[in-house]
């Protein structure tokens, strides 16, 4: 109801600072950053003011105690996204630095195999592998397997998107075979908010003996996620999307796909034995995490996640399906904007993307920024799919538990508003 969504917004300062606008702006852009509430301020806050120390690194008690709220968070993502061991939650600066971990830890297997380093077959690529993607896929999850492709001369081929920006799982059937190693894919489309069906995708991708990797930055924030359950091998988000702090990501992986990846950075603190000539390894997470990690912000993440869990992923997820629903109605009602993604809202989350015809992105995004509607404008990190949709950019509004019907509501109003300006209305 709106009396829940007005008091969980009071639990974000950064909206209660808003709100007290004369005229409150529109905050439409959850999908690129979300705002913190203040549990996750204060968690980060009182960390630093009481418990900062050096995680595992020495014997003192105050070390101690700054391991085990570290480590207490791990616990805590674990068990939110359905990962039985925390050992499954490596910490990466974002999700972009995640997904790089496996692409280039690949790589290293690879580089390994050819000169017969022992352990490194099971992720050694070649020419006549093939690494899968779509041709929705944030440059995040693309450019690290295009850059694999070309180290290990693997063959690198992706989906295509039909002409509302999606596949399917039939799609994804025809392109997988036996020479696929690696399938890489987001489970929500960060442009279209197509929702991916993971399930089914990661038990055909097991049936060719593939790898999965999920893009999972913008499902984790919006729904329920158990990566246990759905079957995939590796998944990447980010903090800053899930009311965390940024500066953190997690990379999600299966326990023996993890032991058996090599770490592609290396340093201080993930090692066990070290000599001039070479180095062992600890066991994952730490093996992926030399140098000094982001503690607070791993502490906030995992107050993000309490909050999350206070409120109830099934609950949040329901809401932003109203929201979602009544964003496509309104979009579908309006002669002259075109609806990227799915048109049926029970396939879709978390935002929408739309083409004002006759306007260029830029100009629709000025317009609506003078109306004090805050969204994202361009291609999203997602130029590729733009181009198949014969498209260079779209204005994407994208919702969260905090977003309000009337914020919506001023969104298409914005967008009536700027054909109007720029006299571009279309009839009816
Ligand atoms: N994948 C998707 C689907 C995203 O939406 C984003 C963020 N726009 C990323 C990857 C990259 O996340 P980050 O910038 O936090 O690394």
């Amino acid at each position: 109801t709106s009396s829940e969504v007005a008091e969980l917004r009071a639990a974000f300062p950064y909206f209660a600072t808003l709100d007290a606008q004369p005229e409150p702006p529109a905050y439409l852009d959850a999908a690129a950053t979300s705002q913190r509430p203040t549990a996750v301020l204060d968690a980060e806050r009182h960390f630093l003011e009481t418990a900062n120390a050096a995680v595992h690194r020495g014997t003192s008690g105050a070390v101690g105690a700054a391991t085990a709220a570290f480590e207490g968070a791990r616990a805590r993502v674990a068990a939110f996204v359905g990962a039985a061991a925390p050992e499954q939650i490596v910490w990466a600066e974002n999700a972009t630095d995640a997904l790089n971990i496996v692409a280039l830890g690949i790589g290293e297997a690879s580089a390994g195999a050819a000169l017969g380093v022992p352990g490194s077959e099971r992720f050694a690529l070649g020419p006549g592998d093939e690494i899968l993607v779509t041709e929705a896929e944030h440059h995040a999850n693309l450019i690290p397997w295009q850059r694999l492709a070309a180290r290990t001369g693997a063959t690198f081929r992706y989906i295509p998107v039909r002409e509302d920006g999606t596949w399917t799982l039939d799609d994804a059937r025809e392109a997988l075979n036996t020479r696929t190693r690696i399938f890489a894919f987001a489970h929500v489309s960060n442009a279209t908010g197509y929702v991916a069906p993971v399930a089914e995708l990661a038990e055909l991708a097991r049936s060719v003996g593939a790898i999965t990797v999920l893009d999972a930055c913008q499902s984790v924030p919006h729904m329920p996620v158990d990566l246990d359950a759905l079957g995939v091998d590796f998944a990447a988000f980010s903090g800053h999307k899930m009311l965390g702090p940024n500066g953190i990501g997690v990379l999600y992986g299966r326990p023996e796909l993890l032991a058996a990846l090599p770490p592609s950075r290396t340093g201080g603190s993930a090692i066990t034995k070290v000599t001039m000539e070479s180095a062992q390894f600890m066991p994952p997470p730490m093996r992926f995490e030399p140098g000094t990690q982001p503690v607070s912000q791993a502490v906030g993440l995992g107050a993000a996640v309490e909050f999350l869990e206070g409120v109830g992923m099934e609950r949040a997820a329901a809401r932003e399906h109203e929201l979602v629903e009544r964003l496509v109605e309104g979009i579908s009602a309006t002669p002259g904007l075109r609806l990227l993604g799915p048109a049926d809202p029970s396939q879709r989350i978390a935002l929408t993307s739309v083409v004002v015809e006759g306007l260029h992105a830029h100009d629709v995004g000025q317009f609506l920024d003078e109306q004090g509607v805050l969204v994202r404008v361009g291609h999203h990190c997602a130029q590729p799919l733009h181009r198949a949709l014969g498209i260079t950019s779209s204005t994407r509004a994208s919702v969260h538990l905090t977003t309000t019907e009337d914020e919506v509501d001023r969104f298409l109003d914005a967008l009536r508003g700027a054909q109007r300006y720029f006299g571009v209305e279309a009839a009816a």
